[in-house]
């Protein structure tokens, strides 16, 4: 392309964007299509380092705003890149992969729509976070629970089951416990996956398929649309909870070990989580780098080898959870049998006293 294309070029791209603003700004509302150079250079930083620059941040405070924001996309042939908790550290933050996109920030829209205790299901708007729902389920004395993932409690629900996440506690594939999605598609227009797009339909927070062809997994890691509701399945909490931990270092007894919770995954002593670690993300876990012992990276072998004498090659954990002490006396004995002889043995640990594990 020649200079003088490029700079007409250029020129165009800013007309649209300028018409894109002020249609954003007439369906938002000033307050909500975001210029301010500080926040457009924080949402511009990930973990690592990118060169993306993005435009302007728009906040929509609803479904039939997020509908306005990209018909207006659509005329004006401007990208958008949607987030709806941006903790999405590590993976790129809130930075889109491409240049020049708009940020559509759906953190606004975090209400939580509907619970059911007895059928176990939570539904909400994107920006609804982790830390939100465990509160919410908590401050209302519920016997159920949300999967928890590792990253930021500040993290959403919507954009981590996006993702396809996976946490801890009895629903670990977070993308598999999930139905009645929402979605409004780049013309603007809004569709309901399963049974929600059935009026009154009241099984479709709980059947996921509906009729005819499943959706849901257009809208998962792809830019076919943007999720504003989704109905989230909740765990009930048992009243007996341990979770557990040993420690490897023999390479060959863990294969074996491998095997035998495999059999015990599939004959139900096991449902949920089951973590192997390394001792890298151990360490990693366990404590920030240790720059003042160490002074670089990568680890050296004989930091990386102080820390296995303690704690192992590898670490293995989970949970078990029962209807009942006797019950669950029996799975800590089958799971106890399955993991006899390793480095440090296996250590059932009781849920804290209020009853919220890290997994409820
Ligand atoms: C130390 C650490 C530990 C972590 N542990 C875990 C873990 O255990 N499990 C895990 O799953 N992740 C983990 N993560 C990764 C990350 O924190 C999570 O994936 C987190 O859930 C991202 O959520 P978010 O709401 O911030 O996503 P967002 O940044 O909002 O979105 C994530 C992606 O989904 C898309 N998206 C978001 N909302 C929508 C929408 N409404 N419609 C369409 N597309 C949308 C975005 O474009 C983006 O590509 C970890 C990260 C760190 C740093």
């Amino acid at each position: 392309m020649s200079e003088t294309d490029g700079k007409a070029l250029a020129s165009e791209l800013a007309g649209r964007l300028e018409a894109a603003l002020e249609a954003w700004r007439e369906a938002l509302g000033p307050a909500h299509v975001v210029l301010d150079p500080e926040a457009l250079e924080a949402a511009e930083t990930a973990t690592f380092a990118t060169t993306q620059r993005i435009p302007a941040l728009l906040r929509p405070a609803d479904t039939a705003q997020v509908q306005a924001c990209l018909r207006i996309a659509q005329a004006h042939r401007v990208p958008v890149y949607p987030v709806s908790g941006g903790r999405n550290w590590g993976y790129g933050s809130r930075v889109p992969p491409g240049d020049g996109s708009v940020l559509l920030d759906l953190g606004r829209m975090d209400r939580i729509l509907e619970h059911d205790e007895q059928l176990a299901y939570l539904t909400v708007e994107p920006g609804v976070t982790f830390r939100q729902a465990h509160a919410w389920l908590r401050e209302r004395g519920s016997s159920t629970f949300i999967t928890t993932i590792g990253g930021s409690p500040d993290a959403s629900l919507v954009g981590n089951a996006l993702e396809r996440g996976d946490g801890r506690g009895p629903n670990p594939d977070i993308f598999q416990h999930v139905c009645a999605l929402e979605v409004v598609l780049p013309t603007g227009e809004r569709v309901e996956t399963g049974h929600a797009r059935f009026p009154g339909a009241r099984a479709a927070p709980v059947f996921r398929w509906g009729l005819g062809p499943v959706l849901d997994g257009l809208f998962s890691q792809s830019s076919l649309g943007v999720v504003t509701r989704m109905t989230f399945w909740l765990s009930r909490k048992q009243p007996w909870f341990r979770e557990f931990f040993c420690a490897v270092n023999d390479d060959a007894w863990l294969w074996d070990a491998v095997n035998r919770l495999q059999a015990l995954a599939l004959d139900g002593t096991l449902k949920g989580s089951l973590f192997f670690w390394n001792d890298l993300k151990a360490f990693s876990v366990a404590q920030q780098y240790p720059y003042a012992s160490v002074g670089r990276t990568p680890l050296p072998d004989w930091a990386r080898e102080q820390f296995r004498e303690g704690f192992g090659r590898w670490a293995i954990s989970g949970a078990l959870s029962a209807p009942d002490a006797d019950f669950g006396a029996l799975l800590e004995k089958r799971l106890a049998g399955a993991l006899e002889g390793a480095f440090r043995p296996v250590a059932f640990t009781p849920g804290p006293p209020d009853g919220e594990s890290p997994f409820q």
